[in-house]
């Protein structure tokens, strides 16, 4: 027997459970554990309404265990085609089995919306390392799931291009000598939209993103530039960072992911070509870095790396975000679901794409705010502010 430490190929691999496989994200992530190879594999793929995508994904990674979480929609689909080895569970629980199973070693949480904060809760609760995708997770109760985190010894990593560039380039100097950080924004498609223009816009302009493709929700968001007031909101409780610490600077080709500044005045920054690949694959590897799948830049064509002042009139978002971002308590958990209700609105044909944010602010100031609320009171007010969006004229 050799008496030297396993090489890291003799290991056995990382079981991943990969929630909100279905989407963008979970593509993304599907690739880059395809791409790794044996170190890392695929414990469980979640999926909520594209069953037969979740079923022919199972066929490709041959999971443990496929989680369709509505039991309605499980009910009606066909899974006589699962591998052999590929065990079906169904419904909530099922989700949070196959996010606490003593097995599973990171929790890739990329389920949209409010609907991931219990399973992202659950793998933090059970001290897993998270690959955080879902930021609306911290929007709602960043403090409560960083204390929950420090209480099990839950790593979150985060795979948001902008807060995985940010906690790449903090290793660069020490946290006390960190002044502040700059989030990028594309800016979206409406960069140079006059307000009549903006008024015109139709749902399938809205999807038309110029430099990501991501799930309809993140992309109305960016649309809005909501994704950004909840990117703020998020930098500020996963690094701890004061709101007044906390930049936007508008750079519409995103290959820089965002900057950091320390005390001395050194900036550093992320740049790649825009793929979430490497993000995800970051969060799962840390701290190794890996070759990878995503683009790589041809330094040999140069480049320009455009940055451009976010205007707070004409992104008025933004600043709800930094309202957000400084009351804390309750105020994201009105403003995220305030914002969810609203983009569903919209893509149903029943809001203007300008009614968005307005709704939202009116929302978030009429609300009944609450410093240090409690999970349940979070998840309460989450659903009056989805009432309160549905009666907006
Ligand atoms: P998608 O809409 O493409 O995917 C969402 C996933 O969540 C799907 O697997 C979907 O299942 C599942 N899902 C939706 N509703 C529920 C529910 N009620 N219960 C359980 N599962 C549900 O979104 P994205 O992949 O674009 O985004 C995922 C998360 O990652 C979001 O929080 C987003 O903000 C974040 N993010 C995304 C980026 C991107 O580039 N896409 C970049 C940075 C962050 P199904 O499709 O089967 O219905
Ligand atoms: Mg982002």
């Amino acid at each position: 027997m050799s008496d030297s430490a396993p090489s890291a190929s003799q290991l056995a691999p990382k079981q991943v459970a990969v929630l909100g496989a279905t989407g963008s994200i979970g593509q993304s992530t599907l690739d880059v554990l395809a791409h790794l190879g044996d170190r890392f594999t695929a414990h469980s793929l979640t999926g909520h309404t594209k069953l037969e995508r979740l079923a022919r994904l199972a066929q490709q990674v041959r999971p443990r265990f496929v989680v369709a979480t509505s039991p309605e929609l499980a009910a009606a689909q066909d899974w006589s085609d699962l591998p052999a080895g590929t065990e079906l569970r169904v419904g909530r629980q099922a989700l949070l089995e196959s996010v606490t199973a003593l097995d599973v070693d990171i929790v890739l949480a990329a389920i949209v919306g409010r609907a991931g904060l219990e399973s992202t809760l659950a793998a933090i609760d059970a001290g897993k390392r998270v690959a955080l995708a879902n930021k609306e997770t911290l929007v709602v109760a960043g403090p409560l799931v960083m204390e929950r985190a420090a209480e099990s010894g839950a790593e979150l990593i985060p795979v948001d291009s902008e807060h995985s560039a940010i906690f790449q380039a903090m290793q660069a100097g020490r946290r006390a000598e960190l002044e502040r950080v700059v989030l990028t924004a594309s800016g979206g498609p409406f960069r140079h939209h006059t307000p009549d223009q903006l008024r015109q816009v139709t749902v399938e302009e809205a999807l038309r993103h110029p430099t990501w493709e991501m799930g309809k929700k993140i992309t109305v968001d960016s649309a809005t530039m909501m994704n950004k007031a909840l990117e703020i909101i998020e930098a500020r409780w996963l690094f701890d960072l004061s709101p007044d610490q906390i930049d936007v600077v508008i750079h519409p080709t995103s290959v820089i992911h965002s900057f950091v500044e320390f005390t001395d005045g050194s900036v550093m920054a992320q740049l790649s070509p825009p793929d979430m690949r490497l993000p995800i694959q970051y969060a799962l590897t840390y701290p190794e870095r890996l070759p990878s799948p995503a683009a790589r830049f041809d330094w040999s064509k140069g480049g320009t790396f455009e940055l451009e002042p976010a205007d707070p009139d004409r992104f008025p978002a933004l600043e709800l975000g930094t309202q957000v971002a400084r009351r804390g308590g309750t105020a994201g958990a009105v403003l995220n679901a305030a914002n969810e209700a609203a983009v569903t609105r919209f893509l149903a044909g029943s809001l203007h794409f300008h009614q968005i944010v307005p709704a939202c602010r009116s929302v978030l100031t009429h609300h009944t705010f609450d410093a240090h609320p409690t999970l349940e009171d979070l998840i309460r007010l989450d659903q009056w502010a989805r009432q309160e969006i549905q009666t907006w004229k």
